[in-house]
């Protein structure tokens, strides 16, 4: 590739990217073709052109790397000492930051999400093993109750079985790394489903795996398709469970398709989240944290604030502060490092988000974009404010996912949470104001999983993530991982003679 577009790219980063070749799957410990021997193209964001192909895994390849994560489940790792087993998690974590260099620029060639992005996100991966190696080992002990001195009742923790994990393209690599960690810390076995319109980082990370020394089949990927090597994961009868993140209508489609099978599942699903500036807020920073909150990562981001409700009385000047910002945000190459807003993921993606804009139009939006580069063949969208937004409108309603912003006023606290909640969504929230008890009070009021006051995205891997209503099931992070891959048994002891009837024995 022409090297120009890599001069902000580390040497590492320019190492890989020059050797990109395709990729096959990964499965019982060894890089396999499809069995169909099928493959399917990778498209570059910025070019539309090919990178590279793909192994197209379908129902076949599932039911392989079931029966190599059973097998391993069964035997080499599920007979593991818990020390020698969070031995490969620490290793798994050094080994990504030994490759970290390479990894965020692979992934911002692939989805078009700008470099000094990934780098932060591409970051926080090894945390993610390292926090729950350490978690495991602190939080795997049970509790233990007497009853009446003749009993002793505790509580273990055991691994559920085979984890099918299945992941979108928004932030690939720490997400598919926020699900794998806490699956293997816990003793489960894994299977991988990526998202087809960004495989490099999942295959890099295999590979990274691979080189951590795994028994085979602990660890597998299988690239391919949602309607395909997805859906037969989830319909797979002896995958235990299925940790989703994606759009609502997946998450739905897939717990209809897990329901005979009796699967448990996490579902992290899609968000139209509200940020709240009230007329008491420190402006500036609510301006800062709102623009960054829907224009960065492209706004293909689950958590973006894509609705803001102003005050009446300070609307205008924010407003067209946030015109001033959208003017002047750096759309361009995502392998630059200045750049901060890159190319939609996929060229559907981008036709999706165009639509929308033309059904803003129709519903009356006024329509406010900055600026594209000229003569790329990329998925660009401008940073888009939609101004004349109401709650009836379905650019308010429904999950766009890019860089586009709606714009409403309100007057008082209780019109604003009524709108604020009434979108079928509940992933995120946003309040700003520097009146503490309205802060906690209108916080408390939003339906969603995670409120921010006077903040904007930042979290603690300690804490839940995930949302309420259509947004999710379930949440991810610290304990409530721990929780769902972990099957909690409890063991009832005698200490005593206790009565037992006797049936049938002769007086
Ligand atoms: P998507 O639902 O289209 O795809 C996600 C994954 O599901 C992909 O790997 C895809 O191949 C697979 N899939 C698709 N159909 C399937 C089926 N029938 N059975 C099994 N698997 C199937 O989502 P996307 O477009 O990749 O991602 C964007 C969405 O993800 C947005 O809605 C966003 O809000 C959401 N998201 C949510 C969170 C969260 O934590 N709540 C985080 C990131 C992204």
């Amino acid at each position: 590739m022409s090297n120009d577009r890599l001069t902000d790219v580390s040497e590492a980063g320019k190492k890989v990217i020059n050797s990109i070749t395709d990729i096959k799957l990964y499965i019982d410990g060894s890089f396999v073709d499809a069995e169909s021997g099928e493959t399917f193209e990778n498209i570059s964001p910025y070019t539309n052109d090919k990178i590279n192909e793909v192994a197209f895994g379908d129902e076949a390849d599932i039911d392989k790397a079931v029966k190599a994560a059973r097998k391993a489940f069964k035997g080499e790792w599920g007979g593991l000492k818990l020390k020698d087993r969070l031995a490969y998690i620490y290793k798994i974590a050094d080994l990504i930051d030994e490759h970290i260099d390479e990894i965020a620029p692979l992934e911002s060639y692939d989805t078009g999400l700008p470099l000094s992005q990934t780098k932060k996100m591409v970051a926080r991966a090894a945390n993610n093993f390292r926090f729950y190696a350490e978690m495991v080992s602190a939080r795997l002990v049970g509790e233990t109750y007497q009853v009446d001195d003749e009993f002793l009742n505790y509580t273990v923790h055991a691994p559920v079985g085979i984890a099918g994990l299945i992941t979108p393209w928004n932030a690939p690599f720490m997400l598919e790394t926020w699900k794998i960690a806490p699956a293997l810390a816990t003793g489960n076995t894994v299977i991988l489903k990526p998202a087809e319109w960004s495989p490099l980082t999942a295959n890099r990370l295999a590979e990274v795996i691979d080189k951590a020394g795994l028994p085979d089949g602990v660890f597998n990927v299988v690239h391919g398709y949602g309607e395909m090597a997805g859906a037969s994961l989830v319909a797979h009868p002896d995958v235990e469970l299925i940790s989703f993140t994606g759009e609502t209508t997946t998450g739905s489609e897939i717990m209809k398709n897990g329901a005979d099978s009796l699967k448990r599942f996490s579902m992290e699903l899609g968000g139209k989240s509200p940020i709240i500036v009230f007329d008491d807020a420190d402006l500036d920073r609510a301006l800062d944290a709102a623009t960054w909150g829907i224009f960065s990562f492209n706004g293909e981001r689950c958590t973006a604030n894509s609705r803001l409700y102003l005050h009446e009385s300070i609307a205008d000047s924010f407003i067209e502060q946030l015109k001033e910002r959208v003017d002047n945000i750096i759309v361009g190459d995502p392998m630059k490092e200045e750049t901060q807003v890159g190319p939609l993921i996929h060229r559907k993606h981008y036709e999706n988000v165009k639509n929308y804009l033309e059904i803003a139009k129709e519903e009356g939006c006024e329509i406010i974009s900055g600026h594209i580069p000229e003569g790329t063949k990329g998925n660009y969208i401008a940073p888009t404010i939609l101004l004349d937004a109401d709650n009836s409108m379905r650019v308010v309603q429904e999950e766009i996912f890019g860089p586009v912003i709606a714009v409403m006023t309100f007057t008082d606290e209780d019109e604003v949470i009524e709108k604020a909640n009434d979108v079928r969504y509940g992933l995120a929230g946003y309040v700003w104001t520097n009146d503490i008890k309205r802060g906690h009070r209108v916080a408390q009021a939003i339906e969603s999983g995670m409120l921010w006051v006077n903040s904007q995205n930042v979290r603690d891997l300690r804490t839940p993530f995930g949302g309420s209503k259509h947004s999710g099931i379930g949440r991810e992070g610290g304990h409530y991982a721990f929780e769902f891959y972990t099957e909690q048994k409890i063991i009832h002891v005698a200490i005593g003679d206790h009565h037992i009837p006797q049936f049938g024995k002769k007086k």
